[in-house]
């Protein structure tokens, strides 16, 4: 396939954004948060494991900890064992546990609203950053989690699995305001469609502005 010019990937990316918002009207976060604070929790916490699971976890440990001070005050060991269901919890407990008294010691308990600051805490990258970002404070944020890589990959706008690269790229084509919903469209059309080594690709509403469209291959 020749080089696309970015004015092509611009346009190709508008109708494919349309018909995504057309057919995923609600798409949002997954995750169940009441403060930018429970959603860092609650996306720390999703790593290999599914936001249902998540949810289910946050539920009650947001119930009897819902702020850093009061999270604060379990031990590590305590942290891991409400947490356990959700997989990886030694390591998942021991950033939670580091998080709180970073954001205790450096930050007042406030959880800062930079991508700067937030990449550095514990436990977290630029996809927490970013979900964290576009979600709880409503700046916009490009999420590059496994759907988005995949299908952003299938869709020629990258040709990369680097989620920083990823995230450039997409930064590119996709416009500013659009940053955070377009995350959460992927990942519902990776959820319904678009699944990964199965994608529906002859009920699929993007296939004519796909190139790798199994569609358009068998035609
Ligand atoms: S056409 Fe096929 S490969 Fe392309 S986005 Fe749709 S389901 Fe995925």
């Amino acid at each position: 396939m020749p080089k696309e010019s970015l004015k092509n990937k611009k346009n190709r990316m508008e109708k494919i954004l349309k018909a995504l918002k057309t057919k995923y009207p609600d798409s949002k976060c997954s995750l169940n948060y009441e403060s930018p604070f429970q959603l860092l929790v609650a996306t720390i916490l999703s790593a290999q494991c599914t936001d249902e699971r998540v949810n289910k976890v946050t539920k009650k440990l947001f119930n009897d900890f819902p702020d850093v001070f009061k999270m604060n005050r379990l031990t590590k060991e305590e942290i891991g064992e409400k947490i356990y269901s959700t997989g990886f919890y030694n390591n998942k407990a021991k950033s939670l546990k580091n998080l709180c008294k970073t954001l205790i010691k450096n930050y007042n308990g406030k959880v800062p609203t930079t991508m700067e600051e937030l990449y550095k805490l514990p436990g977290t990258g630029r996809k927490t950053a970013n979900v964290v970002l576009g979600n709880a404070f409503k700046i916009p944020g490009m999420v590059v989690d496994t759907h988005v890589t995949r299908i952003a990959n299938l869709l020629k706008f990258v040709n990369t699995k680097n989620a920083v690269k990823i995230e450039i790229e997409l930064e590119k084509v996709v416009p500013k305001q659009d940053w955070t919903l377009f995350s959460h469209l992927l990942i519902d059309h990776g959820r319904a469609v678009c699944i990964a080594n199965r994608p529906q690709c002859l009920k699929c509403m993007l296939s004519e502005n796909c190139p790798s469209s199994r569609r358009i291959l068998n035609d």
